[in-house]
């Protein structure tokens, strides 16, 4: 059984799901000759007239194994008395960056960097055809605590509400302009890039800076120069080739300077906009939100993904353990 249910006091979302199996495996399932283990690719860039699910691949997609979203269970919205639940329909899939099972964002060649940009750009093109699909999380983690190391990949998360954090995004931006009719990203980098204070690095299309008020050590993001509510959209030769030069930069710089710290990173791009579920939703977000990359480093244990909680112990078997666990009155 899993649901999304949605904290009518707090407005969080949470993901209840059973523990899934945990998969003992000594060799790397997503090296190349292990692509049997896989499962069937979703899409890959590979050699000319290599067949799928074979060697030969530069970047590969695959479904994520015990998955928290699948695009095959439906999309049920219900009332349950006062709550609100739909189901984790969706999909969860990790984009294997390189062939190379050591490689991090830090050793890969700008080129493959490049590629990896490419390939997130066609996942969001192909999942936002699907209209129940309402946003979109690219994330990827380094050294993750109490995760071993692991082949390198990006995940994805295509799910049927607005993650928690996007929505706050959202939301700050479209107020914002509400008032002053322009992108707040807009202005900050005006500000950032004036003030050069806070600005890590700039290039032709894009800036690294340190936010005014960072949540986390080391946090940075990366904002393109100009406004785009959209990655996808956005992403042409000359700005994937910037942005896969900085974003070598960046994590070289982190690893060496920083004593290679496990560190978070998420793409911030806008929700599906084909899926409309109010009359006005997403009526100004081509002009008030602005597509970015945020990085964090250290990134806290807690089972999340975008803000939504995941719980793996439904709140119904919490309360039956607790009651089998009061203490008897005495006899
Ligand atoms: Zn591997
Ligand atoms: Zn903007």
């Amino acid at each position: 059984m899993e649901e999304l249910r949605k904290d009518p006091t707090r407005g969080d979302w949470v993901l209840i799901r059973p523990r899934g199996a945990p998969h003992a495996q000594d060799a790397c399932p997503y090296c190349p000759g292990a692509e049997h283990l896989s499962g069937p690719e979703i899409a890959a860039y590979r050699k000319e007239g290599s067949p799928a699910d074979g060697p030969d691949w530069t970047v590969r997609v695959v479904p994520e194994p015990d998955a928290y979203f699948r695009t095959e269970w439906e999309l049920v919205r219900e009332g349950v008395g006062m709550f609100d639940m739909i189901t984790p329909r969706g999909a969860s899939e990790l984009i294997l960056e390189s062939p190379h099972h050591d490689d991090t964002l830090a050793t890969m060649d700008v080129e493959t960097i490049e590629a990896v940009l490419w390939m997130y750009r066609d996942r969001l093109l192909d999942l936002k055809r699907d209209s129940q699909i309402r946003d979109i999380l690219i994330s990827r983690r380094h050294k993750k605590p109490g995760v071993p190391p692991h082949h390198p990949y990006s995940r994805i998360t295509a799910i049927p509400i607005v993650f928690y954090e996007t929505r706050r995004e959202l939301r700050e931006a479209r107020e914002y302009y509400q008032y002053k009719r322009r992108c707040v990203y807009c202005d900050l980098l005006r500000q950032e890039i004036g003030g050069e204070e806070r600005v890590v690095r700039l290039t032709p299309f894009f800036a690294a800076v340190v936010p005014y008020a960072p949540r986390v050590p080391l946090e940075t993001w990366i904002v393109p120069r100009q406004h785009s509510c959209s990655f996808e959209e956005a992403l042409g030769p000359e700005v994937g080739r910037d942005l896969a030069q900085l974003l070598s930069e960046y994590f070289r710089a982190l690893a060496a300077g920083f004593g290679d710290p496990g560190y978070e990173c998420a793409l911030r791009t806008a929700p599906n906009l084909r899926s409309r579920i109010l009359q006005g939703d997403w009526a100004t977000i081509r002009d008030d939100y602005h597509w970015h990359i945020q990085v964090a480093a250290e990134p806290e244990r807690a089972n999340r993904v975008g803000g939504i909680y995941i719980s793996e112990t439904p709140p119904e078997a919490t309360a039956a353990q607790l009651r089998d666990a009061w203490p008897r009155p005495a006899a």
